[in-house]
């Protein structure tokens, strides 16, 4: 690792941008974009409009998940002439489910510290309202968008006790509050949040079976971008009810689901209506 910095050193800010709403940007995010001498944005076309509405003409290169890598010598190169450079991406922080990872790193190895110009990011947007704790949590990015690797993904959150945040798109957000609901069981509480600071920002907040319900009431609401924030599971759970649902998993696969609910019962000491619930959401997929 390179540690020798030189005066001539220039700089790379790490700019966050507004995730919908234009206004969402900050003094200091301006004032960076309109002096630094290049800003590499993840689509330019898309930044555009952001820069045009302040009347900053800074120049533009693209660097996104497909071409980052090959962007990393020529940046690293300008800095080390002393230009000072911008990382952006289409909406909110960059690197945050967005390219600029590599770019931060490499620069690190060479010794250049980027310096962060903070801003919205969709995280902690909805955290701020989502009326679920958030004293502890943990950020899941995007699930798969394979159903079996979603589930398998899900199942392994089933006890984490942080409230979780993830991100989906409008065309998976149904299939999986589904599985959400499958497997974290339908009274979890659950906070949807859509298309934040736009026009049609909406949120969506009850148990998982409620939330579903709300949102299958409105035609719209599988409309646009979506943050989905669950609760953490309860510290020290009923383990019969997790038992219960191991059991009804390898039953379901040979009986009905009131045959399977009435034995993953017997066996777990866990509520057969409980589990029958639990059994219906599965034959359900
Ligand atoms: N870097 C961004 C950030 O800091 O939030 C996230 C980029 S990621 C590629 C885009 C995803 O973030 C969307 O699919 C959605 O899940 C979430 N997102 C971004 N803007 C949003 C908004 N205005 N409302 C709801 N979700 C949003």
């Amino acid at each position: 690792m390179k540690t020798g910095k030189t005066e001539k050193q220039g700089k790379l800010y790490v700019v966050a941008t507004p995730i919908g709403n234009l206004e969402d940007i900050t003094n200091r995010a301006l004032a960076t974009l309109a002096s630094v001498d290049l800003i590499a944005a993840e689509d330019t076309r898309h930044s555009r409009t952001l820069l045009q509405q302040y009347g900053i003409n800074t120049e533009m290169m693209s660097l996104h998940e497909h071409n980052e890598a090959s962007r990393i010598g020529k940046i690293l190169g300008l800095l080390e002439e002393g230009s000072s450079v911008a990382l952006i991406s289409d909406a909110g922080t960059p690197l945050i489910s967005d390219p600029g990872f590599r770019l931060v790193l490499a620069a690190h190895e060479a010794g250049i510290k980027p310096v962060p110009v903070p801003g919205p990011s969709a995280i902690s947007t909805m955290l701020s309202v989502a009326g679920q704790p958030v004293e502890r949590f943990c950020f899941e990015g995007f699930l798969s968008s394979k159903p079996a690797a979603r589930r398998k993904q899900l199942h392994r959150l089933i006890s984490e006790s942080r409230t979780m945040v993830l991100y989906e798109s409008s065309h998976r957000i149904h299939d999986s509050l589904q599985d959400m609901r499958n497997i974290f069981g339908s009274s979890r509480c659950c906070t949807v949040g859509r298309e934040l600071t736009k026009r049609f920002e909406s949120l969506y907040r009850g148990t998982l079976a409620e939330v579903l319900h709300e949102m299958a009431l409105d035609i719209n609401s599988t409309r646009g971008e979506f943050v989905v924030v669950i609760a953490g599971a309860e510290e020290n759970p009923d383990e019969s009810v997790e038992n219960g649902r191991l059991i009804m998993d390898v039953l379901l696969t040979e009986l009905s689901v009131s045959q399977a609910a009435s034995l993953a019962a017997r066996i777990s000491g866990a509520r057969k209506k409980a589990l029958y619930e639990y059994g219906l959401g599965i034959r359900e997929k």
